[in-house]
């Protein structure tokens, strides 16, 4: 029985329109260089996998899962790194592709934890950010959709593991 209430925010065309618009910026920005695509697991797959078929510059893909939310809608503000990425990013041209910037712990430390290890460029791509609940001071290089603050599903975002595989992006309004 689902007790969840999902409202369309952003619908699977307009998705498709946006990625590939950032794909295309993406692809300017890196000419010449061979890109490594860290995808922060598990929210970001969907993503990184459109995006990644759509870049015109050689990528290479590696993943990393940190500490998520689980259930609760509400940052717990502890990150910590669950799953590794699997070779080192000394010397190389990294893309972290994330699902959406919220307090933006996660990025500030992935992007800093990252850094030392000495990687020749490091820059941020989310799809989505809700500017609106920073607790640190954080910029993505590209963003997909700056939206409202509503916590959303669909595209690969969760609830409890639930909704990830919807095209569109919904805002859940859990019935209390
Ligand atoms: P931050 O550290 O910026 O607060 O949160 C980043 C992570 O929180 C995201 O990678 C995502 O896993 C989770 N998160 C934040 N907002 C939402 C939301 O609206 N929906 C979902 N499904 N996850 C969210």
């Amino acid at each position: 029985m689902n007790k969840e209430k999902l409202t369309l925010l952003i619908g699977g065309e307009e998705i498709g329109r946006r990625v590939a618009e950032l794909a295309e910026r993406i692809s300017a920005d890196y000419e010449g260089k061979q890109l490594l695509l860290v995808c922060v697991l598990k929210g970001a797959v969907i993503f990184a996998s459109d995006l990644m078929r759509r870049l015109k510059v050689p990528a290479e893909i590696d993943f990393i899962a940190v500490s998520s939310y689980g259930s609760d809608t509400a940052s717990s503000g502890v990150v910590r790194i669950l799953k590794d990425l699997d070779k080192s990013i000394k010397g190389k041209d990294v893309l972290i592709v994330e699902d959406i910037v919220d307090t933006g712990l996660t990025l500030n430390y992935l992007r800093s934890s990252l850094l030392n290890r000495k990687p020749r460029s490091l820059k941020v791509v989310t799809l989505l950010d809700k500017p609106v609940r920073r607790k640190v001071e954080f910029t993505p290089d590209y963003c997909g959709f700056e939206i409202p603050d509503h916590f959303v599903v669909g595209y690969g975002l969760d609830y409890d593991e639930k909704y990830r595989q919807l095209e569109g992006i919904y805002v859940l309004d859990p019935e209390l």
